[in-house]
């Protein structure tokens, strides 16, 4: 039998954000690496993480890796994704389910367009805390690295993140991979920095059960499976919930975290949870298990907008009433139609107002953040205001 898993540490969620190729899975497996050593966590090589099991669901390709390990003080999951596609989609929209982030910034090459897009859009989906890992500072010059430092922090101060009180910690994610003692102490401080600087959060463990699917097995013999992070509230093995969107009334009959048997999960933790006899195909990505009677989903929405600039990767045109681009709310992507009343119309830059009535009904609640992409691109990046 497995080992059940053991709550004797407060569970925080993490994630390497940053732009493409600054280093970011490679500082994961050297995390691993370095906890291994000490060892509170298991070592996950850089071909592990790169290559987690791609999953197709309604046509969007999830690609995410999870790692688990164990600080003195905590107990993390970090999620590493591939690209800034899978950014989006995935780590930003669920980002209300990060507590803090490790914006990976190359010190050779600076901030680059996905680093600011990244920060923007966490600062948006509600990431309050991020830490600074300069990677590559085994390569770069030390006045170079300097003038990189001072960018990244005017760029967190400019999206509201205390630039001036950032941990910024210059590491070498591949020199700590190899072992290089220097560089493995740098991956501790960054650690350190981490377990200090990100507050464990206020979790909503009172509140009714809501957990959104990011994913969904089906394992042979034992039912239907379905993964994601507890949004808020507890869930315990025998208790009934609903998935929304899938019109399924059941009952969780296990609980598992990383692999091993649990017998409550509480908001913040990374789960599985098994559904006593729901048909495969019933329940996908972006429908949300929640508390029988919990949760009522509506179609229309007031929401405050931020629209992006051409030079954060957005539109270089005005979007107008009747723009029609993919809401992507929590796990879920829906198309929606947005009203900009009487103004009428928004340019890039702009933060606006504007009513949305979804294509479907979808759990909403005011303060909920989501992107607007369109064409395989964010566009905008809003929060809830209000249902209509
Ligand atoms: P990601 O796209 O942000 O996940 O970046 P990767 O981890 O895949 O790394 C991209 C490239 O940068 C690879 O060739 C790495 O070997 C290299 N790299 C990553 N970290 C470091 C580092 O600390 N120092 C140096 N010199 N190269 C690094
Ligand atoms: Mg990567």
């Amino acid at each position: 039998p497995k080992t059940a898993y053991v709550r004797t540490k407060p569970h925080l969620n993490i994630g390497t954000m940053g732009h493409v190729d600054h280093g970011k899975t490679t500082l994961t497996a050297a995390i691993t690496k370095v906890l291994a050593a000490r060892g509170t966590g298991t070592f996950v090589p850089f071909d592990r993480i790169d290559r987690a099991p791609e999953e197709a669901e309604r046509g969007i390709t999830i690609n995410i890796a999870h790692v688990e390990y164990e600080t003195d003080t905590r107990h993390y999951a970090h999620v590493d994704m591939p690209g800034h596609a899978d950014y989006v989609k995935n780590m930003v929209t669920g980002a209300a389910q990060l507590d803090g982030a490790i914006l990976v910034v190359s010190a050779l090459d600076g901030i680059m367009p996905q680093t600011a897009e990244h920060v923007l859009l966490a600062r948006q989906v509600g990431v309050d805390h991020i830490v600074v890992a300069l990677n590559k500072a085994d390569a770069g010059e030390e006045e170079l690295t300097d003038l990189v430092e001072l960018e990244v922090r005017d760029l967190l101060s400019a999206h509201g993140y205390g630039g001036d009180s950032v941990p910024v910690v210059r590491v070498s994610g591949l020199r700590a991979l190899e072992g290089d003692p220097r560089w493995t102490a740098a991956v501790e401080a960054l650690l350190d920095a981490v377990d200090t600087y990100v507050p464990m959060p206020v979790r909503y463990t009172d509140a009714p059960f809501l957990l959104p699917v990011e994913n969904v097995l089906t394992i042979t013999g034992r039912g239907t499976v379905v993964t994601g992070a507890v949004e808020r509230g507890t869930v315990r093995v025998g208790d009934r919930v609903e998935v929304l969107g899938a019109g399924v009334e059941t009952v969780v009959t296990g609980l598992e975290t990383f692999g091993k048997p649990m017998e409550s999960a509480e908001a913040g933790d990374n789960v599985a949870l098994l559904l006593r006899g729901v048909p495969r195909g019933a329940v996908r990505r972006g429908q949300v298990v929640a508390a029988p009677g919990s949760v009522t989903p509506s179609r229309r929405f007031t929401a405050r907008v931020y629209v992006l600039s051409a030079r954060e990767g957005g539109r270089s045109t005005p979007v107008t009433t009747g723009y029609r681009p993919q809401f992507y709310l929590r796990t879920a992507d829906v198309v929606g139609d947005i009203d900009l009343g009487e103004r009428g119309v928004a340019r890039p830059g702009d933060t606006v107002t504007m009513t949305v009535e979804l294509g479907r009904d979808t759990p909403l609640e005011p303060g909920l953040g989501f992107a607007i992409r369109e064409g395989g691109r964010t566009v905008g990046a809003g929060t809830v205001t209000g249902l209509l």
